[in-house]
């Protein structure tokens, strides 16, 4: 009987038992399923206790705050990745601030010496002087190439400069007549054709006319996108001989990209440079309405733009311009130093 008993009680000990255990598991088991991973859910799981509000600056103080070990290292190269500094820009930047960092200096401070150093000093404007100066502007359609052209002739003719403009971008519906508002806005001469002329032709009239008329600036839009079997870059390969035919010397290639495109825009780059020699890059719409002008603004403290470092450290380019609004007096000159404050404040 006793012994009757005492099995009776083992056997309900381990009915619940494991009934406790099976229920524990199942809670495990539901807790997975509620779980969110999707990969912002993980993101804001894995990073959230390290990141800190505001710009670049703060984030580099809030990740070095902890010691400096090999993660901080990993880190600092996945905040600048996040950025938009670009792989290669970011392993870089990452090794200089590792070589010039010294415990108790301020990290914020180093990154941004070398965000300097990587930039290196703002170029002025290279033109001939006592003929005609020829500035081609290449970039994909939407980029703003056009209201680039624009902005970049009323300083030059607000500068005294006579500019001329060449509508060589024949195949966008109504860029000549964008560009011809542009030109009056400018005060500039222009010369352009009907549509689907061919861009070559444009150019070449427009280096004999602004030579003629005594011009000291022609500046050459061409096309973004093509409607012909022609591609892209040997068109504007091709402009270029015609401009050298024609007289003309192309003392800047400028390559309009706009900023809010992130590596895209670097990988568009990349077949530009293959076709034309760019001397710069104009990075368009750095404003606060774009993407890309967070960095300026910090509206949101993402601290992205880092594409400014990636056209230098990726496609070795310096910025030249910087397009901070729709209007025409919405040009800069990029200035190295100013950014990196901003960019690090
Ligand atoms: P294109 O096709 O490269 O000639 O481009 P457009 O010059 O026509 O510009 C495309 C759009 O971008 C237009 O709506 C422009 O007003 C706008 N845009 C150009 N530059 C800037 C800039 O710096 N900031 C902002 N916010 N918009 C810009």
């Amino acid at each position: 009987m006793g012994t009757t008993l005492i099995f009776v009680f083992l056997a309900l000990l381990c009915v619940v038992a494991g009934g406790v255990v099976i229920s524990r598991r199942r809670a495990v088991f539901r807790m997975d399923e509620d779980d969110d991973f999707s990969p912002d859910a993980v993101e804001a799981a894995t990073t959230a206790p390290e990141v800190a509000a505001g710009g670049l600056g703060a984030r580099v103080r809030a990740l070095f705050g902890n010691g400096v070990s090999e993660t901080t290292w990993d880190g600092l190269e996945d905040l600048l990745i996040k950025a938009d500094v670009g792989p290669r820009g970011s392993a870089d930047l990452v090794r200089r601030v590792r070589d010039g960092y010294e415990p108790g200096s301020d990290p914020a401070d180093v990154l941004r010496s070398e965000v300097l150093h990587v930039l290196g000093p703002d170029e002025e404007l290279h033109l001939a002087e006592g003929k005609l100066a020829v500035i081609l502007v290449v970039g994909v359609n939407g980029s703003g190439k056009t209201t680039t052209i624009g902005k970049l002739a009323k300083r030059l003719t607000g500068q005294g400069h006579a500019v001329s403009l060449a509508a060589s971008d024949t195949f966008r519906a109504a860029a000549g007549e964008q560009l011809e508002i542009w030109a009056q806005r400018a005060g500039a001469h222009i010369v352009s054709q009907q549509r689907g002329a061919d861009p070559g032709a444009v150019a070449f009239d427009a280096v004999a006319s602004a030579t003629a008329r005594g011009s000291d600036v022609l500046i050459v839009d061409t096309a973004g996108r093509l409607h012909t079997k022609t591609p892209l870059m040997d068109e504007l390969a091709k402009v270029k001989r015609v401009i050298e035919k024609a007289g003309g010397e192309v003392d800047e290639t400028f390559l309009v990209l706009d900023a809010t495109t992130g590596q895209n825009g670097i990988s568009q780059a990349r077949a530009f440079t293959d076709a034309v020699e760019l001397t710069g890059v104009v990075l368009t719409k750095m404003d606060g309405s774009a993407r890309g002008g967070v960095i300026l603004t910090k509206t949101d403290g993402s601290a992205r733009g880092g594409i400014v470092l990636a056209v230098r450290e990726e496609l070795d380019l310096p910025i030249r311009y910087v397009g901070v609004g729709e209007g025409p007096d919405d040009l800069q000159p990029f200035d190295p130093a100013a950014f990196a404050d901003r960019l690090l404040a």
